[in-house]
């Protein structure tokens, strides 16, 4: 039987689990804070945001949102990021990918505090991150590691492929799970657009996530038999629905369950975990920040 990961499900274990970091905070006195920071009219973005904020609420962190015009000055957005990084009531700031083209993407990764980069995109936190003592582990990669700990795989001597090297999923997630530390030891193989043969790579695989951006890229004659596989791909194809459209992976679920032994589906499956981990590194900030330890 193939089990299916219920992501919404083990993001609301993640969201329960912050309850008591979040009760010990206020007996001090403190409430988590996040800023979110909008510079697009990218719909989908703007989606994304909105669902963070709601999170926020329902968990009581105070959630703060900031919206620079996308045809604004990029000094605008970097001043914006500065007010926040001052502002003691923000414990966390994230700003929402991509930033139009005349703003320097690297400039804000590099201006957001690192204290409060709860996306651990700064490069102070990434050098962290791989030099195997995170401070913020990045909020997708750190769901995959609790859908894998959620059917109990752990993945200490197991080999794992990741299709896709970006900055944000792939290649964090390559950190996490080589290093001792950060509770990986598996052997990873990471596989991009120059790969030879990638079906050899995810055949020999434990463990399989995706990461591409490819719509059901990887099917059920790409895994060995029994491999658990993270679709994190969130891909739009025209269907013949209302929308004019449908959501799917990067992994063709219908046939990669008849081999798989557990799959996440999309959507439902890393992307509630990616919102519920920026929760909890939302409450970690506020934690370290205020000098106020919680179990998390
Ligand atoms: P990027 O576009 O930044 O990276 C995609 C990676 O896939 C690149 O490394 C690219 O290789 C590789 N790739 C592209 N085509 C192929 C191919 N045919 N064979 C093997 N590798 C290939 O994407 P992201 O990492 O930002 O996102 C990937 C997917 O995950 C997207 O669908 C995105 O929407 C989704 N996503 C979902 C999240 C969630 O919470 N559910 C969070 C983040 C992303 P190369 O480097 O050589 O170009």
């Amino acid at each position: 039987m193939t089990d299916v990961i219920d992501g919404n499900a083990v993001a609301a274990d993640v969201r329960a689990g912050l309850e008591a970091s979040i009760d010990a905070l206020a007996d001090a006195g403190v409430t988590p804070g996040l800023a979110t920071v909008l510079m697009s009219d990218d719909p989908a973005s703007r989606t994304y945001v909105s669902m963070k904020q709601r999170d926020c609420e329902e968990v009581g962190i105070d959630g703060v949102h900031v919206e620079i015009a996308p045809d604004a000055p990029a000094e605008d957005l970097y001043d914006a990021i500065d007010d926040l990084n001052a502002d003691p009531a923000i414990h966390g700031v994230l700003v929402q990918m991509p930033v139009p083209d005349h703003v320097d993407t690297r400039r804000v990764l590099r201006s957001v505090d690192p204290a409060k980069d709860v996306d651990g995109f700064h490069p102070e936190n990434v050098g962290r991150l791989v030099a195997g003592h995170a401070r913020f582990k990045p909020c997708t990669p750190h769901g995959v590691q609790k859908l894998l700990e959620s059917v109990d795989v752990d993945p200490e001597g197991r080999d794992v492929a990741i299709v896709g090297r970006s900055s944000i999923v792939g290649k964090p997630l390559a950190n996490l799970l080589i290093q001792k530390r950060t509770g990986g030891n598996a052997t990873v193989t990471v596989c991009h657009s120059r790969t030879r043969d990638l079906a050899a790579k995810t055949r020999g695989a434990d463990v399989v996530v995706a990461a591409v951006g490819v719509p059901q890229l990887i099917d059920g004659s790409m895994l060995k038999e029994g491999a658990v596989v993270i679709d994190v791909g969130v891909n739009r194809v025209d269907a013949d629905t209302e929308r004019g459209y449908e959501l799917v992976g990067d992994v063709d679920f219908e046939s990669a369950r008849e081999v798989a032994s557990a799959i996440t589906p999309v959507p439902g499956g890393v992307g509630p975990m990616t919102r519920a981990m920026l929760l909890y590194n939302t409450v970690k900030a506020a934690s370290e920040q205020e000098d106020v330890p919680v179990d998390l």
